[in-house]
């Protein structure tokens, strides 16, 4: 079933293996690095003005292998490197913790979607594994997968929807967004 392509309220990004690549438990900002095209994609939300967010787990708190101050160090690092966020919604819990945050959970998605102001179901998720899809299916999110080498192939399978790539997401996202009159304005100035 396609979807209706319509400008989304907010756009929340899974960090590790989406935006950055994925190193487990990382402490250390000189070790972010993000993701090919990833500064380009967030920047064409900012220029349609679409507010964007960051979702992400990190049970390494929890277990006790990433510092808070760490954490807020590679965040930073994050936001140095592909700019400013609206939102960011961290779950530092583990799976024993049981609490309401920890995607596959909604908790996430939904404070950030409080925290905006926007309804859930008007967002849409980008990630790269299973947990992130079904964490924007049970908080009635649009979910896109970003595959990378290490998506499970039944996580692709069960994706309501998958792109190639970050700027493939922002196409799906993007998708049904006219131009304004401004904004053709400027393409046809652009292209002259
Ligand atoms: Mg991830
Ligand atoms: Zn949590």
């Amino acid at each position: 079933m396609s979807q209706p392509a319509r400008r989304p309220a907010a756009v929340l990004f899974d960090r590790d293996g989406t935006l950055i690549h994925d190193i487990p438990y990382n402490g250390d900002p000189d070790r972010v690095a993000p993701v090919a095209g990833a500064r380009e994609a967030l920047d064409r939300l900012r220029g349609k003005g679409v507010p964007i967010g960051v979702v992400t787990n990190q049970s390494g708190v929890a277990r006790g292998l990433i510092a808070p101050e760490a954490l807020r160090a590679v965040n930073d690092r994050v936001e140095a490197l592909l700019g400013p966020f609206d939102v960011w919604e961290i779950c530092p819990h583990d799976d024993g913790d049981r609490c309401g945050c920890r995607k596959p959970a909604p908790g996430l998605v939904l404070r950030a979607a409080r925290r905006l102001g926007v309804r859930p179901q008007d967002c849409v998720v980008v990630g790269d594994i299973g947990r992130d899809v079904e964490a924007a299916r049970a908080a009635g999110a649009r979910g896109i997968l970003v595959p990378t080498p290490a998506t499970l192939p039944e996580e692709v399978a069960a994706a309501p929807e998958v792109a190639p790539g970050l700027a493939a997401a922002i196409d799906l996202v993007l998708g049904g967004i006219q131009l304004t009159a401004e904004d053709e304005g400027r393409t046809t100035r652009a292209g002259g």
